[in-house]
């Protein structure tokens, strides 16, 4: 690998991939604020224990993929794996007042040490949402209508809403042991992760990647069978409120999704287009105590990988922009014309006339500086010599039409308007 390389699982993002990024991040923005979010954003690294007390100690994330380091302090700080806990720091910093709403929306890197695959990145970017402060179902539902509204704005169709329930806290007892008398006797036909997994996180047996072990988890008795009546009750309030919202959604019986916190509903959006790595979207309700608060907050949000919404729409043939050309290429001749073509560059950027302006600094000949504009597409070439300068003059050529013309300078913002 050349040290010029960016490191694996993390890439330079360019022009004109680049637009379709800004354009992701602009959709967000729009969609997100009719909804009432607003945009927080949080420091890309916190303390570990941000983290571990709000993912689990237990969960993959947690155990296996963060990127943790001491810094000169002794701290031990975390990159973040994921947008959540951040979020929930920062809210908890300012304080939320009972009966009182946060919605926020963020976007940026997260950080998790995965094997790098097709979809599956060390440094990759969220977009996600937070809710906290109701516990209505009502809330989960218009949550998981704005994602496919978001989606729908992308032109990402075709993509799957599937939702299942964790219940609450209450039911996880039952849940486990009836878990654990289906899985026991199947131990030794599970994989390692399992094996230690049957007395620490049974939940998580359920969504095990491995294909022998996944066979197995589709005769595990469904979560939704063994909850209690409220918990049965919030999730049939939130399908209910998903059907008065129009979305369209299948019922996945054993997803659990990796994260501790979640209780009730969780959910994913896959999309066909991705390959292996067809999660497109994940979420759900949690429960935490902010730290310095004693009373318990619930919330609701969900994180899309970037990259990911990027490919969906890359399948569907939505393609990324042209790299973007320079305008106007503005060709100086001799040391003295360079500091009247900055001068008239300067100008044109203040008015807003010429799009992507570029002044030719290097003094080179006419021929060099042309075959530079050529290679740049620009449209405009506007060419200082000692001559025009002498007289107020320019020379204008539209490179499309050929058109060249000598203008008094004066004339040249007109000239510039007409073309
Ligand atoms: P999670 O909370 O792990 O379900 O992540 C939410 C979303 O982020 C997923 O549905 C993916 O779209 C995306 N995502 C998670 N991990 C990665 C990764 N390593 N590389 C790229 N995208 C990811």
């Amino acid at each position: 690998m050349s040290v010029n390389e960016p490191l694996p699982g993390t890439s330079d993002i360019w022009e004109p991939e680049l637009s379709d990024w800004v354009l992701l991040e602009n959709k967000a923005r729009e969609i997100f604020s009719r909804y009432a979010y607003s945009e927080l954003r949080t420091p890309i690294f916190e303390r570990s224990e941000v983290f571990v007390r709000n993912l689990g100690s237990e969960t993959d994330v947690v155990q296996k993929e963060m990127y943790s380091f001491n810094d000169r302090g002794g701290r031990n700080l975390t990159l973040r794996p994921e947008g959540t806990a951040g979020v929930m720091r920062a809210i908890a910093n300012r304080g939320l007042n009972q009966g009182e709403e946060a919605r926020v929306f963020y976007f940026g890197p997260m950080f998790r040490g995965e094997r790098p695959a097709a979809g599956r990145r060390r440094q990759f970017h969220q977009v996600g949402v937070e809710a906290v402060g109701s516990d209505s179902p009502w809330m989960d539902a218009e949550c998981i209508a704005m994602l496919t509204h978001f989606l729908r704005e992308l032109g990402v169709s075709g993509s799957k809403v599937l939702i299942n329930s964790r219940g609450l806290p209450e039911d996880r007892e039952a849940v486990s042991h009836a878990l654990k008398e289906y899985f026991r006797p199947k131990l030794p036909e599970l994989c390692e992760d399992c094996q230690r997994r049957l007395e620490n996180n049974v939940w998580r047996m359920l969504d095990c990647k491995n294909p022998a072990c996944g066979q197995i988890a589709l005769g595990a008795p469904k979560i939704l069978d063994l909850l209690s009546e409220t918990s049965q009750d919030f999730f049939k309030r939130t399908c209910d409120g998903l059907a008065e919202l129009g979305v369209d959604y299948e019922v996945a019986p054993r997803m659990v999704r990796g994260l501790d916190y979640y209780i009730h509903t969780v959910f994913e959006v896959t999309h066909s287009g991705l390959g292996a790595q067809d999660a497109l979207a994940g979420g759900g309700r949690y429960r935490i105590t902010l730290p310095g608060d004693k009373r318990c907050h619930e919330g609701i949000g969900f994180a899309a990988g970037m990259e990911r919404l990027l490919l969906a729409r890359e399948s569907l043939g939505l393609q990324s922009g042209a790299k973007p050309e320079t305008d106007t290429y503005i060709v100086s001749l001799g040391e003295a014309a360079v500091a009247a073509g900055l001068r008239l560059a300067g100008e044109l950027r203040q008015l807003g006339l010429g799009g992507r302006v570029k002044a030719d600094l290097s003094a080179r000949s006419m021929k060099a500086q042309m075959r530079s504009a050529n290679r740049e597409g620009a449209g405009i070439v506007l060419i200082l010599g000692e001559d025009e300068i002498a007289r107020a003059q320019v020379s204008c050529r539209n490179m499309r039409s050929g058109e060249q013309v000598l203008l008094p300078r004066v004339e040249l913002h007109d000239w510039l308007k007409k073309q």
